[in-house]
């Protein structure tokens, strides 16, 4: 049987199955339903060394009220982030914050998130959704940045489209980009579906960025092939540590993690979190089945 019909079997499933024998598959990856949760494995992870990042699970907002309930929550984190004495930021997907209803509802959302995080010396990293709203994502984020400098967004390699977005976000200005495969199955028109590809297009759009004068970069991925691509040519090139960040999601690659953060480089560990833990894992897990194997390989041995 190949490993890609192993991984859909496993997924069918989980959609019916009750949330309690679906939590302990999904329970490493997400720190908790609230953001004490969310405060306590931020608190573990500083202390590890690691900064971090927070997310509210949840895309999609349906309604002007769950957009709103959203941009609250990550209100209350920013608050709560310093508060704590944190060192995290937060990611926001402006789908939760109504861009597929209202992209004008969506921009004063993110707007009210980034203007408050500027107030508490924090930023705002506006993650990439898949290809229908990657226009929209930008246009969002460019307004932003003309307005504020605590703002960054998402570039995903296996989209086609993407060195012509790089180029155009450094041709306009100071950007922060944070550099990812991308999550997400696309049509093979604007996207390449070869791994072997995808990782190309990674090594490439990474030396884009930081030869063209990126502002920051947040090399995202858990590929070793990868992650040793960009520490050769960061220490070949002498980049300076305020120009590059790693980052990796919770509860993923953690030896790797370990041996970059030993190694005295900047590392940053993206933290879900929230109520809507169930439909967020569901919808991940159907989307890309690998991650199912990824799950279930994870609770017998450790990365
Ligand atoms: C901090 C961060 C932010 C991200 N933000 C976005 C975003 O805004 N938009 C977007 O489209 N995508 C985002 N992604 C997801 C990203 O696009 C990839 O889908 C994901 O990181 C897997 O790709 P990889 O580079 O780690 O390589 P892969 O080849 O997929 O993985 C390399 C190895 O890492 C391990 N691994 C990878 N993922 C998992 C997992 N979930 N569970 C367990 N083990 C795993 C496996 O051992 C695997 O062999 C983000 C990823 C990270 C780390």
């Amino acid at each position: 049987m190949s490993v890609n019909l192993f991984n859909r079997l496993l997924v069918a499933p989980i959609p019916y199955l009750p949330k309690s024998l679906v939590w302990p598959l999904s329970r490493r990856y997400i720190a908790g339903t609230d953001l004490d949760s969310a405060y306590s494995a931020v608190n573990d992870l500083n202390a590890a060394g690691c900064s971090a990042t927070v997310d509210v699970l949840g895309e999609d907002s349906r309604t002007r009220d769950e957009a709103e309930t959203a941009r609250d929550i990550y209100l209350a984190a920013i608050e709560g982030i310093e508060r704590n004495s944190l060192d995290c930021n937060i990611s926001v997907k402006l789908s939760d914050l109504g861009l597929r209803q209202d992209a004008e509802l969506c921009f004063a959302a993110t707007r009210a998130l980034v203007a408050a995080a500027n107030e508490h010396g924090s930023f705002v990293r506006i993650d990439m959704e898949d290809s229908s709203v990657t226009d929209a994502t930008l246009d969002i984020y460019r307004r932003l940045r003309e307005e504020y400098s605590n703002v960054g967004t998402v570039i995903q390699s296996c989209l086609r489209r993407s060195t012509d977005d790089i180029k155009n976000l450094l041709d306009s200005g100071p950007t922060y980009i944070r550099l990812c495969k991308g999550i997400y199955l696309e049509p093979e028109i604007v996207a390449f579906n070869d791994a072997g590809q995808i990782r190309r297009s990674y090594c490439e759009l990474l030396e884009q960025l930081l030869a063209g004068g990126v502002q920051k970069v947040g090399i995202a991925t858990h590929d070793p092939a990868l992650v040793e691509f960009a520490v050769e040519y960061i220490n070949s090139k002498k980049i300076n540590q305020t120009r590059y960040e790693f980052q990796m999601l919770l509860g993923v690659a953690e030896s790797l993690r370990g041996r970059l953060v030993a190694a005295g480089h900047p590392l940053r560990v993206y933290v879900p979190f929230g109520e809507r833990w169930f439909a967020y894992s569901v919808r991940r897990l159907r989307e890309n089945p690998e991650i199912a194997g990824h799950i279930v390989r994870n609770l017998f041995t450790r990365s």
